[in-house]
């Protein structure tokens, strides 16, 4: 099964995902994880990435898109993932959906995590005290917010055409969410 957690930075997607995951026993690939690892380690492509990271833009697709297709093709998301943090661009989304289909399978469930934009800025300056993220000073978190509005959120209608979209309201107790996830995949 296959189940793309979408929603605003600071919505959770990342703590719902790992719940999910380990919950389903299915692998969670996280693009913001595998960009901040790439950063860490000074590889040529970290270097690359930091360039938009740290302004809170989007990486480019045509740098991206090859290490989403890398991820999706290991063996160990052969039968199912989740993903967190993609595809966040209408391109990236038509990657994902190339390669499922090629191998006769598709994203079965979206979660919509579904938060306000005053609770989404609260978490995000609350996280920089915590995490000290480069991409949560202020001018990077609004572009961060802006940029999911223009180039994410469209993704929304694309995948409501299928049906497959669920909206979860984000807001309350990790618990009470993750609870709401669990009936509405059924596991
Ligand atoms: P996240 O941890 O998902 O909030 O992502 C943090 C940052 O990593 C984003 O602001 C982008 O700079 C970059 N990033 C993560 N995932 C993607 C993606 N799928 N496409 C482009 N950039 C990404």
């Amino acid at each position: 099964m296959f189940i793309l957690i979408l929603g605003a930075p600071g919505s959770g997607k990342g703590t719902q995902g790992k719940i999910l995951a380990e919950r389903l026993g299915l692998p969670k690939i996280t693009t913001g994880d595998l960009i901040r690892k790439a950063m860490l380690d000074d590889t040529p492509l970290g270097l690359e990435f930091k360039k938009y990271y740290d302004e809170g833009k989007l990486v480019p697709d045509s740098i991206i898109l090859g290490m989403i297709k890398e991820q999706l093709d290991r063996p160990e998301a052969k039968n199912g993932a989740i993903l967190d943090g993609f595809p966040r661009t209408a391109a990236q989304a038509e990657l994902v959906d190339k390669t499922l289909a090629q191998r006769g399978q598709r994203l079965n469930h979206i979660l919509l995590l579904d938060v306000t934009e005053d609770e989404l800025i609260r978490r995000m300056r609350a996280r920089a005290q915590v995490e000290g993220r480069t991409d949560d000073s202020p001018e990077a978190i609004a572009n961060r917010l802006q940029i999911y509005q223009r180039d994410t959120a469209p993704l929304i209608a694309h995948y409501a055409q299928r049906g497959i979209v669920h909206r979860v309201p984000g807001t309350g107790s990790v618990e009470q969410i993750a609870l709401q996830i669990k009936r509405i995949i059924g596991r």
